[in-house]
Formats: C-alpha cells, structure tokens, sequence
C-alpha cells in the first residue's frame, strides 16, 4: 500500500504499490485537488482468494473457495468505464489460479481501451515453464498491456529458481525487458531485500537506487525491473511478527492516494476503496457489485462515514478526532497509515463505524467476522 508502499495481494502485498510504477506524478497532482473527494480512476479485481503460497504476512482469506462470476466483473467493468474510470489491475489470492477470468475480463477491457496496471502474482503457481508460457500467452494474446508484478520477500516462496524460470517466460512471452516488477514488504524501503538480491544474482543482475525514480531498480541484459516498497503492516496473519507497529512517527497525510482512489473488488463482489493491508475489513466494504452498480457504490464510498472522510478529510483528522476525544486512546505514534487504519477500525475508535472485524490467524470460519463481531485481538484462534 506508496505510502509508497501499501500492497499485496488482495492484501497480498501482493495487491499494493499497484500505483507505484507511474505514481509519483499522479500522486502529487491529486494531494493538490481542492476537490478533494473519493473518485476512483482505477478498478482492480480478485477473481479468486485462493492461493498456492500461505505468506505468514497474508491478510486474505486464502481459505475461501469463492471465484468472482466473470459476467458479474464484465458487467461491472463497463460500469466503471461508463463512471469514467479508465486503468484495471488484478490482484488475489493467486490471479493466474484463475486464468479464465483474466483471459475474459482482460479482453473486454482492451475493448473499452482501459489501461492496463498490474497482475499481480507470486510468480510460483505454473507447473513448469512450458505452463507458464501457455498461460501467459493467452492473458497477452487477450490484450493484457500492463506490468506482471511480482511479489518477491521473505515472506513469500523464496524459490529462486522458479522465480527465474517464471522471470523468463514473462521476458519471453511479451519481449519486453519491462514487462516486470517486484514487490517486497518490509519495515523499510531498505530492509528486506535478500531474497530480491538472490534472483538479481541468478539473471546475472544488480540492484542500483535511482535518484530520479525514488526506488531500487534490477537491472540485467534481459530485465529492467522497478521495486516497489509496501510499508508492511502487522495485522491478521501478521499480527505476531516482529516488527515495529507504533514506531514513534506520524505517518505523513497522503489522502490513502498512493494505494487508493479504487474499487477493488474481492471474489465475493465485496468493493473496498482501497488496497490497504485493512482493507478486507468489513467496515471497509462500499457495497457489492452482485447487487450494486459502479455508480452507487462510488456514491455510497463518498456518503460511507469513515471511507469518505479518509479520501475528504484524510487519516490525520480521523485521528486528531480520536484523541482530542481521548488522548490516551492510542498505545502510540506510528508512521504505518494501514496499521493505523486496521486499527482504529478493528477498536471501534473511528466514528460513525463498528469496531471489530479483523482476523488473527489463519481464516478457519467461511464467514468474515462483521463489524460489531468482536474478535479477541492478539489471540490465535
Ligand atoms: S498467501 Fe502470499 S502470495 Fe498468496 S495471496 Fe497471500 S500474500 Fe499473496
Ligand atoms: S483506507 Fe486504510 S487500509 Fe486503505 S489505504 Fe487508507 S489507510 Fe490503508
């Protein structure tokens, strides 16, 4: 999740720093609008929470069988291209455990002439590199233009060689040096880079900072790949790794531009405004596209009583609203916006919003734990 960091993939880090690959400029001219509102431009589907990894820093429900119908998506897509939205990603569980729904909504959406953003993918689903290359043909041959973001951490698979093997058929299939880029979460844009390191060394890579993008590039003969940070956020599966939530600064007000200003929308039609490690709460949920059109749900964002304030207001006045309430309500200060957010939520400390919600763990219930649910924080169920 810009912040220069938050993603994944439906969580999974794997879904953040969608943005973060042409948002420097985007960002900025947004944070400058006095019509400060929500107005997603960006529509990012889950078709499946299922996945092939178990990432201990996962906030989705992998456990989940649902998949998005893709007539329910396709119908939903040109709503968002009739709302004026125009860039798609794709984002999970595992999206390539879902090739159908890729192919399909891919395809209607280079009818549209949408601009594509990032797959996102843990790059280790294929059988082999004769799958992947079949695979990744027919999502290229549906029209698919964007980047292949791959996840690469300690949290996620650490199988270097699949990963080349996977690097390669991306290089392949789109003849494009670009045609990738890396996600990691970590504390800091600096810490986490081993396992990115390893696959630099088996492409014959290096890693260098650029000045003028603001990240670490992999630069090879056959790869260019930018690195996109996510700030990680200890929650849910998280919750217990070591690593520092409040870390004594503020987090800087950036109107959750970086990874919101979106409609993701999970495999159950649920659409959260953003890609945020709290965003599969459901105090998050705008509405479902099963029974909602674009329009409405973007409405009932801008009317929701805590989403329309972070994207009007922003997530500092959410918090000054907390504690000139209460100035012992938070254990601390903390640079982390998504933490922050999970937080609150999952206390019950915003206004107008249910506490609750949230997961510790792995998701062993077929339902979410709704707001007002109430969860025992911090307990391994
Ligand atoms: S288990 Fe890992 S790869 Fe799979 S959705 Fe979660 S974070 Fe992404
Ligand atoms: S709304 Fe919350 S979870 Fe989403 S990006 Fe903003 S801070 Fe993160």
């Amino acid at each position: 999740m810009s912040r220069s960091g938050a993603v994944q993939c439906l969580c999974c880090p794997t879904l953040w720093n969608r943005h973060l690959d042409n948002a420097t400029s985007r960002g900025n001219s947004r944070t400058t609008d006095r019509r400060r509102t929500f107005r997603p431009d960006y529509v990012s589907f889950a078709g499946t929470y299922q996945c092939n990894l178990s990432c201990p820093h996962c906030c989705v429900p992998i456990e989940w069988t649902d998949y998005l119908p893709i007539p329910v998506a396709v119908r939903f897509l040109e709503e968002c291209h009739a709302a004026g939205l125009r860039t798609l990603g794709f984002t999970g569980g595992e999206p390539f455990l879902y090739p159908d729904f890729l192919v399909a909504v891919t395809k209607r959406a280079a009818e549209l002439g949408f601009r594509f953003d990032k797959l996102m993918t843990n790059g280790l689903w294929h059988k082999d590199a004769a799958h992947a290359a079949v695979v990744l043909a027919d999502v290229r041959d549906a029209g698919f233009t964007g980047k292949i973001g791959l996840s690469v951490d300690k949290f996620h698979g650490m199988e270097t060689t699949r990963l080349v093997e996977f690097a390669k058929a991306v290089r392949q299939v789109f003849a494009d040096d670009t045609a990738l880029s890396l996600s990691y979460a970590s504390s800091a844009p600096d810490k986490g880079l081993e396992p990115i390191r390893r696959l630099a060394a088996a492409v014959d890579g290096v890693i260098e900072w650029s000045d003028l993008l603001h990240r670490y590039l992999l630069v090879s003969n056959d790869f260019t790949m930018t690195l996109n940070w996510n700030h990680l956020a200890p929650v849910e599966r998280a919750e217990k790794l070591p690593t520092e939530r409040w870390d004594g600064t503020w987090f800087t007000e950036d109107y959750c531009e970086g990874p919101g200003q979106a409609l993701i929308v999970n495999p159950r039609g649920e659409v959260k405004p953003c890609c945020g490690f709290a965003s599969d709460l459901d105090q998050l949920t705008i509405g479902n596209i099963h029974t909602q059109s674009a329009e409405e749900i973007i409405r009932a964002g801008r009317e929701h009583p805590y989403v329309g304030k972070v994207f009007r207001e922003g997530l500092t006045a959410i918090r000054d609203e907390i504690l000139a309430r209460d100035p012992a309500a938070l254990p601390g200060v903390t640079s982390n916006h998504c933490y922050f957010c999970w937080y609150v939520l999952t206390r019950g400390l915003a206004n107008g919003v249910n506490g609750g919600g949230g997961k510790i763990g792995a998701w062993t219930d077929t339902t979410a734990n709704f707001t007002g649910q109430l969860v025992q924080l911090g307990v391994k169920r």
